[in-house]
């Protein structure tokens, strides 16, 4: 199940480990005080090829599967960074790269490797749906050459940073589909020619500091060669990337993870309280310890979903597990940092609050803890579906 190239993988980790050190803990600070956004960051990773690693080498990137993928996230996030600046980069792009036309993807991926553009957005959630993704109220009605979208989606992150986004939309509308997964389409938005001509967006503050939006479509009109695959099958090409994607977002969560533990270890070895290391309490190094445990026990579900979708396999049941295991545990390794550090632990100085933070997401975001275990109770266990 591990087999890996391990050389390969500790090269990329060394690489990746050694542009951190440009990008190190106050630099992540002061973007965080000032709900920044880490430009030089994301620069320097897309320069250095990291976030090309997954298209192929046909369109100039680099070819890579999903271990080594998920070993750059990874090492971002062990690092001190946060991921979630660049993830949509890797991603957003496999819907375009499996979907996409000849002439589509021979015109943007090359220019998503290089970095010339920039495909950090996907426009799926919706207010007043939510999980229910089915029910979406945004439309895209084909005008001629042109479709027209009209509706509104919320947490669209990076929209402010990115030159195109992935867009969902119902093309027919549920009432006149056999199923409800059908009739939904994407589309490719050139943001740079919608914002301001039918598209409005208005940023969501919010726990983290995380760039994310409200998006208003009234009228906006996009050329029909936007359309991605064929018309009434977006919602399927969607899902086909969520594995990839959540296997991915593990990944960081087992960054963060270890970030945490070599953080409260360091912490609780020098410590002195009582006159003794606070580490020498079993109070204090059981739930570090505890933590290490399941983000060890995460990362193997992590491997096994990377081996199954780098070989082809259907990937579902061990990226949403990976996913599940690893984001619970980088939350545990957050709780017991943050008691390891005492007060300190809420001073912006020591950044376990920023990353604690930042893991918190991952049970909510990209998909819900709860929407992964009804997918195993349905799915792998024949459960009753439940909605
Ligand atoms: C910072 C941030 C960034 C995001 N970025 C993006 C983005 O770039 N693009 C995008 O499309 N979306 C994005 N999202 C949206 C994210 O994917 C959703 O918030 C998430 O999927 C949950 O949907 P919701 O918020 O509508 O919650 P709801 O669907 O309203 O659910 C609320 C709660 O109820 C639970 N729940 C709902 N139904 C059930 C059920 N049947 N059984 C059990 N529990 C249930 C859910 O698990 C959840 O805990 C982002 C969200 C955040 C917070």
């Amino acid at each position: 199940m591990i087999d890996n190239n391990q050389e390969e993988l500790n090269a990329i980790r060394e690489g990746v480990r050694a542009l951190c050190g440009d990008f190190p803990a106050e630099y992540w600070r002061k973007v965080d005080e000032e709900k920044g956004f880490p430009e030089a960051f994301v620069k320097a990773m897309t320069e250095a090829g990291w976030l090309s690693a997954m298209i192929p080498e046909e369109f100039g990137g680099s070819g890579l599967g999903l271990a080594e993928a998920s070993v750059i996230l990874e090492e971002v996030n062990a690092c001190g960074g946060n991921s979630g600046t660049i993830h949509g980069q890797m991603y957003n792009m496999f819907t375009l790269l499996r979907n996409g036309s000849e002439e589509q993807k021979r015109y943007y991926l090359p220019k998503l490797a290089s970095g010339e553009l920039r495909l950090q957005s996907m426009g799926v959630t919706e207010p007043t749906t939510g999980t229910d993704t089915t029910k979406i109220k945004t439309t895209a009605v084909r005008k001629g050459d042109k479709y027209v979208v009209n509706g509104q989606k919320v947490w669209i992150s990076r929209v402010q940073h990115s030159d195109l986004m992935i867009l969902l939309a119902r093309t027919t509308p549920l009432a006149e589909v056999t199923k409800k997964v059908d009739g939904m389409s994407i589309f490719l938005v050139d943001l740079r020619e919608a914002i301001g001509n039918g598209l409005t967006v208005q940023p969501i503050a919010n726990l983290v500091n995380h760039e994310t939006n409200e998006l208003f479509f009234d009228n906006l009109e996009i050329p029909a060669s936007s359309l991605i695959g064929e018309e009434g099958k977006g919602f399927r090409y969607i899902l086909d990337g969520l594995n990839a994607e959540r296997t991915l977002i593990a990944a960081e969560c087992i960054g963060d993870g270890r970030w945490f533990i070599e953080k409260s270890s360091q912490y609780a070895r020098d410590r002195v309280v009582f006159g003794r290391p606070i580490g020498q309490n079993q109070g204090v190094q059981f739930p570090i310890a505890e933590a290490h445990i399941e983000i060890e026990a995460a990362d193997l579900m992590r491997w096994r979903a990377c081996a199954e979708y780098d070989s082809g396999r259907n990937a579902g049941a061990a990226a949403n597990m990976a996913k599940y295991l690893a984001a619970k545990a980088s939350w545990e390794a957050a709780n017991a940092c943050l008691q390891t550090h005492g007060g300190f632990g809420f001073a912006n100085e020591y950044d376990v609050e920023r990353k604690f933070r930042e893991t918190r997401l991952y049970q909510v975001a990209p998909i819900s803890t709860n929407l992964i275990l009804s997918y195993v109770a349905e799915h792998l266990l024949e459960l009753p579906r439940s909605f």
